[in-house]
């Protein structure tokens, strides 16, 4: 969107010193308020508990911008455009006062009264936060008011439709901006362009050509000082349910009628809703043990500090989906998430099926792979397709290849997704943000697991998850990794190659 079509606005982030705002939002809001000038005229007004002024916010600030890596003109930046206000505790009188201030700083900056908050706050203030703006007034504003909401969007279906009436109570949908970050990311965007501009692959996402789908996303890192929340959280509840779900609808979703955000959010939301009950046994928990990551010994989860030792929350989720609908019936999407796994891997990998005769089997030649579609959303950001070709020589002896395409090669740095959702935000375009009724789709989908008792197994720091996971695909002999992985180790493996040459 061009930037004289954007009004100046102040952008409050409640939660201002928090670990959030300094390593993710500041670094993106510097970088779009001065390269290119993509964000127009803004200020930052940060809130928190912490007794601080004005300069003291913007000395840690400036602290925070140059560990985030930049260095360009940081105290002036810092100088103009940020500002702090206390807010000591959830009274109303608290809340008064940060209404006041802010009235007052839209003055001495003239701002028309565009605002965004920003809640980067722990869940539990939560429910006193958005009552107290409500009290306050500050739902409302002379120019637009929005409300940015990060995740955890509650913790089961119930939780979560207390949230969205929480919010509803004091703000319109239209106002709301419920955060999954892996939307922002260029690459998930570029689903959608795949997908709805490259007419030759709409023609075969279907069941009749694909087999499966496998979205996987892999961590390397360990629970990370992060006990106190992953305990009561787990990776169903941290990773499936939004994120690795969120991928699966733009990768499911129908076309949608216009390339506006309710038809998206209208599509996905169908993908939800035709989403089968997950039975039981489609469902792998794991829980790291000792292991060894990148030569290093690591611990297991459960001497982890803040852990208990005898914790039952899982490291490691894998689940099938079956997509019960005219273009998906029959074809397994599984999901995948895991902590210490052998390395850090988002990716996406679309299986088609193998030829229907076995030409080249009869020629006494090696198995045909299918033809695999790898979306990769990180590292390396880009596409491959593999597919198979001739060995020159006698014979038909068939080996795999890939059309590749680079992010990086092609346009250099990529946007962070902060950067991208932050500019949406101040834009008011919400295609990249989800729904109330997809957040309660999706929990409604998942809170049902919650309950069961699924056993979690334990696996090795450093390997892919539990042996079990692949059982979960009925994989053969000798296919037992996900395409996903298999193609980046091959991948990995020819960097490798390359280095050494
Ligand atoms: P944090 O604990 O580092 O920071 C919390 C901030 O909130 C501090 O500035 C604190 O002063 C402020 N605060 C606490 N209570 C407040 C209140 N009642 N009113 C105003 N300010 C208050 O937390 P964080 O890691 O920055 O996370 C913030 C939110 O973002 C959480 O909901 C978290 O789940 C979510 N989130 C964080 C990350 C991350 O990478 N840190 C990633 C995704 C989501």
């Amino acid at each position: 969107m061009a930037t004289t079509r954007i009004k100046p606005y102040l952008f409050v982030i409640v939660g201002g010193t928090g670990d959030l705002a300094r390593r993710k939002l500041l670094p993106a809001f510097y970088r779009l308020l001065t390269e290119g000038n993509a964000a127009g005229r803004g200020r930052v007004l940060g809130v928190a508990r912490q007794e601080l002024d004005d300069d003291g916010y913007r000395a840690l600030m400036v602290d925070a911008l140059a560990d985030a890596g930049l260095d360009h003109d940081l105290e002036e930046w810092c100088r103009t455009h940020l500002f702090y206000h206390r807010l000591p505790d959830a009274t109303p009188k608290g809340y008064a006062a940060l209404a006041a201030r802010i009235e007052q700083l839209e003055e001495q900056e003239d701002l028309p009264g565009n605002r965004v908050f920003y809640l980067s706050i722990p869940p539990e203030v939560f429910d006193d936060t958005v009552h107290g703006f409500g009290a306050a007034g500050l739902n409302r504003s002379d120019g637009w008011t929005r409300l940015v909401v990060e995740k955890p969007f509650g913790s089961d279906l119930e939780s979560a439709r207390r949230l969205n009436a929480l919010l509803h109570e004091h703000f319109d949908e239209s106002q709301i901006y419920r955060i999954d970050h892996y939307l922002g990311k260029e690459t998930v965007q570029n689903l959608l362009a795949f997908r709805f501009a490259n007419p030759i692959f709409e023609h075969v996402w279907n069941r009749d050509r694909v087999e499966r789908v496998e979205i996987v996303v892999a961590e390397e890192l360990g629970v990370e000082g992060r006990a106190g929340y992953y305990e009561g959280a787990g990776a169903l509840r941290d990773m499936i349910q939004n994120h690795l779900t969120q991928l699966m609808t733009l990768v499911a979703m129908e076309v949608p009628a216009r390339f506006d955000a309710a038809a998206i959010r209208f599509e996905k939301t169908k993908v939800l809703s035709a989403i089968e009950p997950i039975a039981t046994g489609d469902v792998i928990f794991g829980q790291y043990g000792e292991g060894t990551i990148d030569g290093e010994k690591v611990p297991s989860y459960r001497q982890e500090q803040g852990v208990r030792s005898n914790s039952a929350t899982e490291t490691f989720a894998a689940v099938k989906l079956q997509i019960a609908n005219w273009r998906w019936q029959g074809v397994p999407f599984i999901l995948r998430t895991g902590k210490r796994l052998p390395r850090r891997l988002s990716q996406i990998a679309v299986v088609f099926r193998r030829p229907p005769i076995a030409l080249f089997e009869r020629m006494h030649c090696e198995e045909v792979h299918p033809n695999v579609l790898l979306i990769t959303i990180q590292p390396d950001e880009g596409f491959s397709l593999g597919f198979e070709v001739k060995v020159p020589g006698e014979g038909y002896v068939l080996r795999k290849q890939h059309l590749h395409f680079r992010y990086d090669e092609s346009f250099g740095r990529l946007p962070e997704a902060y950067e991208t959702l932050l500019l949406d935000i101040i834009t008011g375009d919400q295609t990249l943000f989800v729904h109330a009724e997809e957040a309660e789709k999706s929990w409604e989908l998942y809170t049902p697991l919650l309950d069961r008792r699924i056993a979690v197994k334990q696996y090795p720091a450093g390997t892919w998850g539990p042996e079990s996971a692949d059982e979960l695909l009925h994989l053969d002999e000798g296919d037992y990794m996900l395409p996903a992985i298999a193609e980046a180790e091959l991948a990995n493996g020819d960097d490798e190659d390359a280095k050494e040459q």
